[in-house]
């Protein structure tokens, strides 16, 4: 129903029925897209959720995730303990030497992330791989910093041939490097420790450089998965300096946000520039919502550890095994190992809608997040195999036209 902005609510025909039904509506419909969701990596698996009661309060993080709580409308004492989880998650072992928050998404934790590598390296350049998330390029572009994009391999790793090159081509420069855990494109994990040696080979020693690693997605799945190489494990157990994860992902919060967790030498750096009362303010948004802290704190600590390493073999499994089903009905798949993305030749536009698959060049992906059913990806595979055979047969019968 159209309701224009300037109008009275009291002149509105209905105003009982309108209020009741265009939630509900609205709730149906997004019932009915989440059971066919493929195409994005969304946790959609709520239990334990929070308390409903919570829900009806403004619940407003105000200023530096370090601080002491100083009003009572916060959360503050739940985020550190969230961050304490992810810290244990990803190799602090001295905790007191990083620095992490809650922030609006993945996208913002890149942002920030990158933001206090140009504060760390105010001359520096950002390399970043074609296939890491459009939001790196365009935090690049928000924070002026220069940029240069890198090869990626045909799976999706970075070129690691090319970074060296390019390090080269950079005059000395001090260099931002943005390496990708789980790309969004293929699900291909970045050779971290790979590219640190390649930088460490071109004399860029931890002074000149700043690392940032994306793990939106795989940040809360590798670090779980024994064995996937440790060089691939986002962790500080590698000489990164920054790392981001999305909060609706694999932790499975019901509204997008997302955590940056980093050296606390680059918060501390930030943190002196601010002039205020409350020491180190890092995060640029003041204001956080920490219905979100809420909302992680009751899937890290709801389900422990053991649950979430459970998720994430789980996934990984029934990934290769989707990639195997589409083998066998003749597609051609690209799942890389420890992934969770099964990338494919784009359906036809109706199938892609109906199982909300991402496409992007010819290319669709499927992500097999806990949440996706067996039924729903048995009715895939086989609309997928119809489709494949159909496209098949269109190919035969154009080869076999006279021409
Ligand atoms: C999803 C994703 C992002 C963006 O995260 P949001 O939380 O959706 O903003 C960034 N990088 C990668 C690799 C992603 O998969």
């Amino acid at each position: 129903m159209k309701i224009s902005p300037l109008a009275d609510p009291r002149d509105l025909p209905d105003l009982p029925r309108l209020l009741r039904d265009e939630p509900r509506d609205t709730e149906w419909r997004l019932h009915r897209g989440h059971e066919r969701h493929l195409g994005h990596p969304y946790g959609q698996s709520f239990d334990p959720g929070v308390p409903p009661g919570l829900a009806q309060l403004l619940i407003n993080n105000l200023g530096a995730p370090c601080a002491d709580q100083q009003t009572g409308t916060e959360a503050r004492e739940m985020e550190r303990q969230v961050i304490g989880w992810l810290m244990q998650l990803w190799g602090c072992e001295m905790p007191q030497d990083h620095w992490g928050a809650i922030s609006a998404s993945g996208t913002e934790a890149n942002l920030w992330g990158l933001h206090l590598g140009r504060e760390a390296l105010p001359d520096g350049v950002l390399l970043y791989s074609a296939d890491a998330h459009a939001s790196i390029p365009k935090a690049a572009r928000m924070l002026r910093i220069p940029a240069q994009e890198l090869h990626c391999t045909p799976e999706g790793e970075i070129d690691l041939a090319h970074l060296a090159e390019a390090l080269a081509g950079l005059g000395g420069k001090p260099v931002l490097l943005a390496l990708t855990c789980g790309t969004t494109a293929k699900g291909a994990h970045d050779d971290i420790a790979g590219a640190i040696a390649v930088l460490e080979t071109a004399g860029y020693g931890p002074e000149r450089r700043f690392v940032h690693v994306d793990a939106a997605l795989s940040g809360m799945v590798l670090p779980f998965l024994s064995d996937a190489a440790l060089s691939i494990r986002p962790g500080f157990h590698l000489a990164i300096d920054s790392l981001s994860v999305s909060g609706h992902k694999m932790i499975g919060a019901p509204m997008p946000c997302g955590a940056l967790v980093c050296r606390r030498v680059h918060a501390r750096r930030n943190g002196h520039r601010v002039t205020d009362p409350r020491p180190a303010e890092v995060a640029p948004m003041r204001t956080r919502n920490d219905h979100a802290v809420l909302a992680i704190w009751t899937r890290l600590f709801g389900r422990g550890y053991a649950a979430f390493a459970e998720d994430a073999r789980r996934c990984a499994r029934r990934a290769q095994a989707l990639a195997r089903q589409l083998r066998g009905a003749g597609a051609q798949v690209l799942c890389n190992p420890h992934s969770l993305t099964v990338v494919f030749a784009q359906p036809d536009e109706g199938m892609a809608r109906t199982y909300q698959l991402a496409c992007s060049k010819g290319l669709a992906r499927a992500v097999v997040m806990p949440s996706v059913t067996e039924p729903l990806l048995d009715c895939f595979v086989s609309d997928y195999a119809a489709w494949a055979t159909r496209r098949g047969m269109e190919n035969d019968a154009a080869m076999t036209q006279p021409r």
